[in-house]
């Protein structure tokens, strides 16, 4: 059978990392196993889907490069399919009419299957006993069983779950006296709807079973099905619920593998029973970790850049994004970080997904980008840092000499935007880190002495401005090597950058000789004011 997986995104607003790392992960899969990749567009949710963000989704989609297979799936599309689903199975007896609220009609719920012996993923785990809150009468009828266990300070706490929950179940009362029996009336509750209500109920006994599945990253996971209700499936309105539209739209797409974020592991248990009761194999799951900050919540915009387009937007690569999203819970299996495409579709595998939640680290998403940045052809680099740049990107020859010394600078191209130092006098400066770096008379003194220097020195060179700097740290009494950061600062205005002498040369000898001296004024100034 050939593999099939999609990516099946709910449009309802900017794309996150997380939902695209999704994407990510079952194109590469597909592309491993030269399986399809769809795309279905659940849209289900009119009030919140809009054209605008699936056309957001699919410029993010193009953008990284995640190209399709067929068409283009609109949940919107397939109704008929999923009230059909219902029907088939209505007619299996597997799906009912709820009781109507008061004049609406009456919601479809399917039942947890009592009694399949063909169903596999269930099985029995052995007997259950709970103790029960006598003054909450047992309700038992055709959509299931409720009744309340007591606190440990002997309060009630409700409960309610399917009727398949509760196999062989016996309710006694405080003599030990079977006050019920759920097999003995099973009949007459589901096929006619007949109802009790026990009262003096302090135990209940029953054989538990539990739903259970092999995820491909998680491992084994099941839960008892005395934890799971009956689950609607079309409400009143006549509309069909995420669940019923998910699975009939993955029977319909011949989806071998479900690969999306964990935040569905509870879901499937249902979508299993789903596909059991619409006759089809359920397909393998691979439920991917969530992606955490850096104290293991999940990421969310409060901690940063959260969605494709805001990177997009900041000047990262989609290379470099689409590579460092693949390692968010993924690893070739030895230390390669930096890897083509073409490596990481040989090398995926969903085995190789980490269950542990994978911690988003911006500065290495930001190396990462800095390293793809850095072995761009120079004429391409030119070109995407001319959109990131000011008005100082018309002057061409400069532009290209900067671009030069700042490439393999540049972490991401909303960066170009502080070249600015480099065209213009006029360039912002750090207050705090510039009053601490002018504190010293010694350094304020030297710095005068070598914007003289500076000025008087026509044909600058790399050698001269070394051991000019050299000499005026020794003569002013400066250690070697302290002068750097005072002096940076004044010319530039920022703390970093490429290295000082290849700096100073391309703003010039009396340029910065200029910045010198003006910066020493606006400090004196500063302080005089101080005082
Ligand atoms: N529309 C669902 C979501 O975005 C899809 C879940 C799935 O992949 O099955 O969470």
């Amino acid at each position: 059978m050939d593999t099939v997986v999609r990516f099946a995104p709910s449009p309802t607003g900017q794309v996150h990392i997380g939902n695209i790392r999704t994407a990510i992960f079952n194109w590469l899969f597909a592309r491993h196993c030269g399986g399809s990749f769809l795309l279905r567009i659940e849209d289900t949710d009119l009030e919140r889907s809009t054209r605008q963000a699936i056309d957001t989704l699919l410029e993010c989609m193009e953008w990284l490069g995640l190209n399709f297979d067929g068409e283009i799936m609109y949940q919107t599309s397939q109704r008929e399919a999923h009230i059909k689903a219902v029907e088939q199975m209505t007619a299996k007896g597997l799906a009912y009419a709820a009781p109507a609220p008061e004049g609406g009609r009456s919601p479809i719920f399917f039942r947890v299957p009592w009694d399949r012996p063909d169903f596999t993923a269930i099985r029995e785990t052995g007997p259950a006993e709970l103790e029960l809150h006598p003054e909450t009468p047992v309700k038992i009828d055709f959509t299931g069983v409720s009744f309340s266990t007591v606190s440990k300070k002997g309060a009630p706490m409700p409960a309610a779950a399917c009727l398949a929950g509760f196999r062989q179940m016996k309710l006694y009362d405080g003599a030990g006296n079977v006050l019920f029996e759920l097999e003995k009336n099973i009949d007459g509750i589901i096929h006619d709807k007949q109802s009790f209500s026990l009262g003096n109920c302090v135990k209940m006994t029953f054989l538990r079973r539990e739903i259970f599945y092999k995820d491909i990253i998680k491992g084994e996971l099941s839960k008892p099905l005395d934890g799971i209700k009956d689950l609607i499936m079309v409400r009143g309105d006549g509309s069909p619920v995420f669940h019923l539209a998910n699975v009939v739209d993955d029977i319909t797409q011949k989806v071998t593998h479900i690969i999306r974020g964990d935040d569905h592991v509870e879901n499937t248990y249902r979508h299993i029973m789903l596909f059991y009761a619409l006759g089809s194999k359920a397909p393998e799951y691979a439920h991917l970790p969530m992606i955490v900050n850096s104290s293991g919540k999940p990421y969310s915009k409060r901690d940063g850049d959260a969605f494709v387009g805001d990177f997009r937007e900041k000047g990262f690569l989609a290379e470099a994004l689409f590579n460092y999203l693949a390692l968010l819970g993924w690893s070739p299996g030895d230390d390669r970080e930096k890897m083509a495409k073409q490596e990481m579709i040989d090398a995926f595998t969903l085995e190789r997904v980490k269950s542990a939640p994978a911690q988003l680290d911006s500065n290495k998403l930001l190396n990462m980008n800095g390293a793809y940045i850095a072995e761009m052809p120079f004429e391409k680099f030119v070109a995407y840092a001319g959109k990131y740049a000011g008005d100082f990107v018309n002057d061409k020859v400069r532009f290209e000499q900067v671009a030069r010394l700042m490439q393999s600078r540049v972490k991401q191209f909303g960066q170009v935007a502080s070249w600015q130092y480099f065209f213009s006098d006029d360039f912002p400066v750090d207050e705090k880190v510039f009053k601490k770096q002018l504190a010293s008379a010694e350094v304020r003194a030297a710095l005068n002495f070598l914007a003289g220097e500076l000025n008087s020195h026509s044909e600058l060179t790399k050698e001269w401005l070394h051991i000019i700097i050299s000499k005026t740290e020794e003569s002013f009494g400066i250690m070697h090597g302290k002068l750097f950061q005072p002096l940076r600062l004044t010319v530039s205005g920022v703390a970093g950058g490429a290295e000082l002498d290849e700096t100073i040369m391309l703003i010039g000898g009396s340029r910065s000789a200029m910045r010198i001296s003006r910066s020493l004024e606006v400090y004196q100034k500063e302080m005089s004011h101080g005082e």
